[in-house]
């Protein structure tokens, strides 16, 4: 790290801000270039009343913590090279990941190969022996938080999660900065985290203490998802997904390779003492023993094996020379339109006309699923049923942020990032919820907790609002 009068000096002027590369909750990240160096990195920007008003001040600090404990010590890291804040906003300089992240590669290809599956589960064993050595642990591990660096090695990040253990003995000594009892841990998250019920460990639904083991359980969920494309513990609602961990009730496909199976096996087992490795006196031996990994050379595991044909492509050049340093309001709005248009395959689809939910039958709700399966946004429903989905601008600060909004049976109104194709959340439903539409574009979704403002770029809003309203009262008929 640097000293830190340096990193006093250094401001968002030092840096040229390109495209946005993503959004977190309460974060927004560019791609940048240092003037100094013209070293691209990914400049995490977080609006700091976004922060206070989330009561997320703990996490932000969190990670920025782990962040400074890691430095530059672990080549499996996420680095962060420089903080620095204005009135409004923190800004994390960090490494930038050129090659996207696991679940992209996932996806893309279906599966990983057995032998990137090898090779990456290794990085991440040899950066998790290096997180555990420090006395952190992650608890929030799955692929959409190992990304590749340009050199397509894993990069691990998102350590907002993270729990920094004081004592040798594993006890959390840091109870008065952490402001989530364990117990309530994941069901806090339910609303606005839906991705990561997925991974969270037995012990951590159930017991008070998390501990070392818990990211083994999730390398164990990660090792069937590279492998196999899934994930082990998937269900309808955050709800059946924990039942199903509680219970172990996961299931391998047949295609399943064999010695990963065995692997997996041992690593995705209720008692957390039980898992491999967690008795090892040198992390992680028995692990790195195990006859997966048998053809391996863990002093040096050599250039990563080809994740895919086109990953040899450099990448061009990303910012243009041309643009000003520093991020003020005009250019941050800027780069946020830039990255809403054009607007990706945009396959807006309205509910059939006069007809209602209450109308279709239970067949044609089959029929109607079935049909669902080849859209693309399908993996993100949970097996609900789209009734209508449309690119919505969702307002957020100063932001608007465009989502693929996708209203479902069940009741559900999710929302998906387009760029990124990840979930981003959902808007909670209860009997409260409420719609009002403003005029043809705007309208405002309440909950109990929040409004939500909303704008249709194709001026559909009155639309959206009878679709949410017609919903509403199919599940809550009482209600009008
Ligand atoms: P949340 O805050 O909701 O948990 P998140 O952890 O993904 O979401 P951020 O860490 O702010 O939030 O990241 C937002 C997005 O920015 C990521 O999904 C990813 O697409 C991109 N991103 C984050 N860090 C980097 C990085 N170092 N290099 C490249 N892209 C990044």
């Amino acid at each position: 790290m640097p000293p830190a009068e340096e990193v006093r000096r250094r401001s968002h002027s030092d840096y040229i801000f390109g495209k946005v590369l993503g959004e977190g909750s309460f974060s927004t990240v560019y791609l940048a270039k240092d003037v100094h160096t013209s070293k691209e990195h990914a400049i995490k920007v977080v609006e700091k009343a976004h922060v206070i008003r989330e009561k997320k001040t703990e996490s932000v600090m969190r990670e920025k913590e782990v962040l400074r404990i890691l430095g530059n010590s672990c080549p499996y890291f996420v680095r962060l090279y420089w903080t620095f804040q204005d009135t409004d906003r923190l800004y994390f300089v960090l490494s930038y990941a050129k090659n996207g992240d696991v679940l992209g590669q996932i996806e893309k290809h279906g599966r990983l190969s057995i032998d990137c599956t090898r090779y990456y589960l290794a990085e991440l064993i040899l950066g998790l022996e290096h997180l555990h050595s420090k006395n952190i642990i992650h608890r929030d591990l799955k692929p959409e938080n190992l990304l590749f660096d340009e050199n397509w090695h894993i990069l691990i990040t998102d350590f907002g999660s993270a729990k920094i253990l004081t004592s040798e003995n594993g006890h959390n000594n840091e109870s008065s900065t952490i402001d989530v009892p364990e117990k309530e841990y994941p069901y806090k998250r339910r609303n606005s985290f839906v991705g990561t019920a997925q991974f969270v460990s037995p012990e951590m639904l159930t017991e008070t203490h998390s501990s070392y083991a818990s990211d083994l359980w999730a390398l164990g969920c990660i090792a069937f998802q590279m492998a196999s494309g899934h994930m082990p513990f998937t269900g309808g609602s955050e709800y059946l997904i924990f039942q199903k961990i509680l219970k172990l009730e996961y299931t391998f496909p047949e295609d399943f390779p064999r010695e990963i199976k065995a692997l997996v096996e041992k690593l995705i087992v209720l008692e957390p003492q039980k898992r491999l490795g967690t008795s090892d006196e040198r992390k992680y031996s028995s692990i790195r023993q195990h006859p997966f990994f048998t053809v391996l050379n863990w002093d040096d595991l050599g250039p990563p094996p080809k994740i895919s044909e086109d990953c040899n492509q450099t990448p061009s050049q990303e910012i243009p020379d041309h643009l000003e340093p520093g991020l003020d309001e005009e250019k941050a709005s800027r780069l946020h339109l830039d990255l809403l248009s054009p607007s990706p395959i945009i396959t807006r689809k309205k509910s059939p006309p006069n007809r209602k939910i209450t109308d279709l039958t239970d067949a044609e709700i089959q029929e109607r699923l079935e049909a669902q399966k080849s859209n693309i946004y399908h993996s993100f429903v949970e097996d609900n049923l789209i009734l209508k989905q449309g690119f919505i601008d969702k307002k957020k600060g100063l932001f608007a942020r465009r989502r693929m909004f996708l209203l479902t049976l069940g009741p559900h109104l999710y929302y998906v990032d387009p760029v990124t194709m990840t979930l981003k959340g959902e808007i909670p439903w209860s009997r409260d919820i409420k719609t009002e539409a403003k005029n043809f574009k705007t309208f405002f979704v309440y909950t109990p907790n929040r409004k939500y403002y909303l704008e249709d770029p194709e001026g559909y809003a009155l639309e959206w609002c009878k679709a949410i309203d017609d919903l509403k009262n199919y599940y809550y008929p009482d209600e009008t």
